[in-house]
């Protein structure tokens, strides 16, 4: 039998096990699965439990950027919509790393519902990170860009829901507080 809660654990125990040698950036080096479950309970609320596929979206939206699972990995164990979703959030990984944040900024904008919810999520948790164990070794200039592109990201797609932005918009808040100069 598969329902959608056996999917949604499915994708939980997925994501912990292709992750499961990355750590955050943060000083205190959380498990990088800690992100994962926190971005999918953030969708998962937003959506009132409503959309399994963006809460496994979730779970899974770093595996194809940072982990060695392929799309068709995803596609078999989880379907085309989810495989689909992950690859929307994916930067393409051959481009500097200015470009691709660049690239976030230009593109979003253009991106499936699910995608932006997803992005605004993912943001709200690294901004949340930032301020509870920023990187060892970031200028508080590092610290602000990071913070202020995050908010430009989110920028290009608010107005989809209100319950996750506010969720942005106080980590947004925080954040420029602890690194105001
Ligand atoms: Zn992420």
């Amino acid at each position: 039998m598969s329902n959608d809660l056996v999917q949604v654990a499915k994708a939980a125990d997925f994501a912990a096990r292709r992750h499961v040698a990355q750590r955050r950036k943060g000083e205190s080096a959380e498990p990088y699965v800690n992100h994962l479950t926190e971005v999918a309970a953030l969708l998962a609320e937003a959506t009132a439990g409503g959309d399994p596929i963006l809460v496994m979206g979730g779970l899974l939206h770093d595996t194809l950027e940072d982990t060695d699972t392929t799309y068709e990995d995803l596609q078999t164990a989880f379907g085309e919509d989810v495989a689909a979703l992950v690859a929307e959030v994916t930067d393409d990984k051959s481009l500097p790393k200015e470009e691709r944040k660049r690239l976030q900024i230009e593109k979003t904008p253009y991106k499936s519902r699910r995608a932006k919810l997803l992005k605004i999520a993912d943001k709200t948790s690294n901004l949340r990170a930032l301020v509870d164990s920023p990187p060892r070794g970031w200028t508080a200039e590092r610290l602000r860009d990071y913070v202020e592109w995050a908010e430009a990201v989110v920028r290009s797609c608010r107005g989809l829901n209100a319950h996750l932005e506010a969720e942005f918009d106080a980590a947004y808040r925080q954040a420029k507080q602890r690194f105001a100069t």
